[in-house]
């Protein structure tokens, strides 16, 4: 397992270049909520990078032409806590799918569009990680999933 101390705006940056023409292509707003100030954690910044393309791959998925589709992506420290969120205003997550989203094969979707080892394999690296990540619906619409890690300070 490596261990780096990971700027969080960079790597969603890393994330999102991954789908650079789908975003252009879908006509998908970004919204980028975070402090001018690096925010830092420490762990492996390849697997955090692969939770963030989980949950950006979802979002884009549940996301229709209409409303104009609209991702957030925010950053946040609270109580030595560093929140990752990631947005969006399609569909949202049916009340009885929230407690379940995180099961191994859960899925809605079509077969061979999904296996639904996304969220299980995102929130088992997750707590490796010594963090945790949650679901959630937006009141304004949409889902919500949030990683929370520990803060952490650049040494060199
Ligand atoms: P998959 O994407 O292969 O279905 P995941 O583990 O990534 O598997 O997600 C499991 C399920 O959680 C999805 O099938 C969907 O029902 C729900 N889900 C995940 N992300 C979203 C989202 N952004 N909006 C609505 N539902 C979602
Ligand atoms: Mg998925």
């Amino acid at each position: 397992e490596r261990q780096e101390t990971i700027s969080v705006q960079a790597c969603i940056d890393y994330a999102l270049r991954l789908f650079q023409s789908r975003l252009r292509e879908g006509n998908i707003t970004i919204i980028h909520e975070w402090p001018d100030e690096t925010l830092w954690v420490k762990g492996d910044l390849v697997r955090l990078e692969q939770v963030l393309v989980n949950l950006i791959g979802n979002a884009l998925q549940a996301m229709k032409a209409e409303p104009v589709p609209q991702l957030t992506l925010s950053a946040s420290i609270h109580h030595q806590q560093v929140h990752i969120s990631v947005a969006d205003n399609g569909p949202g997550i049916p009340a009885e799918h929230l407690g379940h989203v995180f099961e191994p094969f859960f899925t809605t979707k079509a077969p061979g569009s999904g296996l639904g080892l996304g969220l299980s394999i995102s929130s088992r690296i997750m707590d490796d990680l010594g963090g945790k990540l949650q679901a959630a619906n937006r009141p304004e619409g949409g889902a919500c999933f949030t990683i929370t890690l520990p803060h952490s300070t650049l040494t060199h």
